[in-house]
């Protein structure tokens, strides 16, 4: 809808805005896979000052602790007092490495993937890829892979049929099938080999370069994603295209707005948790249904003296706010008859302040209340933020959940917000420049006010 006034470009300057928009981006290129993003995050925290949990001998003012190297949760500030979170995800849809993927086809060496989140598979077809990830010897030694990461290296593709031989008459979405996608590695055979040579090359590669057998895929974390520079768009450089804005892009205005928010005594801690798995609801040990956070805030209050920490761990959850930091859909132009117009964020207005999610009749939904919704916006009001109400589309069209609902399960009063995004879960999605600052300054205040 656009709100009287609430235009960024009118009240910031450009030079601020590309200012944060130059480091996000140095983020976003680095940061292709969660592994990525939390080991960039916690460079930056040490930077601060920050102390690992297992470090710490004292009543210490900034601590982290990093969960099995794919999520992450730092607070600063005394948590007695309530903790407001900014709560983020820092996977995002891709393809994965299957368990054991190499395999030989008409003279070809290729690997199978395993598509990971909500993913259109047509626009992963003949996109050049990165595959990113580690792969863990049975000794316990850790082998990270980058290839495709440098401009030097090569890249991977899913090649697509040639319209030639692709039947008119069947739908789009029929010919892309999970089993058709699949990687080329290479061509050239190994000589003096007659059993599957292309294969044994690849193979051969992989143990020279990277000291990678066969079987040691099968204890490997491997992603495929975009082998794509983050890069301006527009020919006003009005928008940032890259690779897993969802949502590594509220995970960095999270970390940035806690390393710059000022905390004082006696004030409410805060704090920034960043969650695994959300693209696939949230599961398993990284993800926003375990525990891990749980158990920091309890080490949190042994480490202040508190013995009876699960009680005081109630009361501090009752006092403690979560924005959920995700991203959430701008009208998109050329699909309006997908949206309420009323209710879709636009370009350059701002964080969209999302009052629920879930589809149909709110099903799955995770609802701010009313009176914390007023509280929102009437620090950002205050502040001179740009803020817009933001649904993600006609009621019976669809739908989508945050890690919200898993928050407000465990007693967090919570609400959903973020920038919106054009292209979301695509290889390349779209962020206003404005929204991806203003965003930033949201959650700062909010960190410090709410
Ligand atoms: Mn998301
Ligand atoms: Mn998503």
């Amino acid at each position: 809808m656009g709100l009287k006034g609430h235009l960024v470009w009118d009240k910031r300057k450009r030079e601020e805005i590309e200012e944060f928009s130059n480091e996000y981006k140095k983020f976003i290129e680095f940061a292709k896979i969660e592994r990525l993003a939390i080991s960039y995050f916690e460079e930056l925290l040490r930077k601060s000052g920050f102390i690992r949990v297992d470090e710490v001998t004292d009543v210490e003012d900034q601590v982290y602790l990093v969960n099995r190297n794919k999520s992450l949760v730092a607070i600063k500030g005394n948590i007695e007092n309530g903790v407001n979170f900014v709560a983020a995800h820092v996977d995002s849809p891709r393809l994965d490495l299957r368990t054991y993927p190499l395999y030989e086809e008409a003279d070809i060496a290729l690997a199978k993937t395993h598509y990971y989140g909500g993913v259109k598979k047509y626009q992963w077809f003949s996109l050049p890829l990165a595959l990113v990830g580690v792969v863990v010897k049975e000794d316990g030694q850790k082998i990270d892979v980058c290839i495709g990461c440098d401009g030097k290296d090569p890249v991977f593709v899913l090649p697509d049929l040639l319209p030639h031989l692709d039947k008119e008459d069947n739908k789009v979405s029929e010919h892309f099938k999970a089993e058709k996608m699949n990687i080329i590695l290479g061509s050239i055979p190994l000589q003096g080999e007659e059993n599957e040579p292309v294969k044994k090359n690849v193979l051969k590669l992989l143990k020279d370069k990277y000291n990678i057998d066969e079987e040691d895929f099968v204890s490997a974390d491997l992603e495929l994603v975009p082998a794509l520079k983050p890069r301006d768009v527009g020919i006003d450089s009005s928008f940032i295209g890259a690779y897993g804005h969802d949502d590594k892009i509220c995970a960095y205005e999270g970390v940035m707005a806690l390393l710059n928010a000022q905390i004082s005594e006696g004030q409410k801690a805060a704090g920034v948790i960043l969650f695994d798995k959300e693209e696939i609801g949230s599961e398993g040990d990284s993800g926003a249904q375990a525990r891990f956070y749980r158990a920091f805030l309890r080490k949190l209050l042994k480490m202040r003296g508190i013995s009876d920490a699960e009680s005081a761990l109630d009361d501090i959850i009752a006092k403690s706010t979560v924005l959920s930091a995700d991203v959430t859909t701008l009208q998109d132009p050329s699909y309006l008859e997908v949206h309420d117009k009323l209710n879709a964020a636009k370009a350059g207005y701002g964080v969209g302040l999302v009052k629920y999610t879930g589809r149909g009749g709110k099903g799955g939904a995770s609802e701010a209340h009313a009176e914390l919704v007023a509280r929102v916006r009437g620090i950002l009001n205050k502040n001179g933020i740009s803020w817009q109400p933001s649904l993600l589309g006609k009621v019976d069209v669809g739908g989508g959940g945050t890690v919200a609902k898993f928050l407000a399960q465990e007693g967090f009063d919570t609400i959903d917000m973020g920038p919106g995004l054009l292209g979301m879960h695509s290889p390349f999605e779209l962020v206003s420049k404005a929204d991806l600052y203003e965003t930033y300054l949201a959650f700062k205040v909010l960190l410090e006010q709410l």
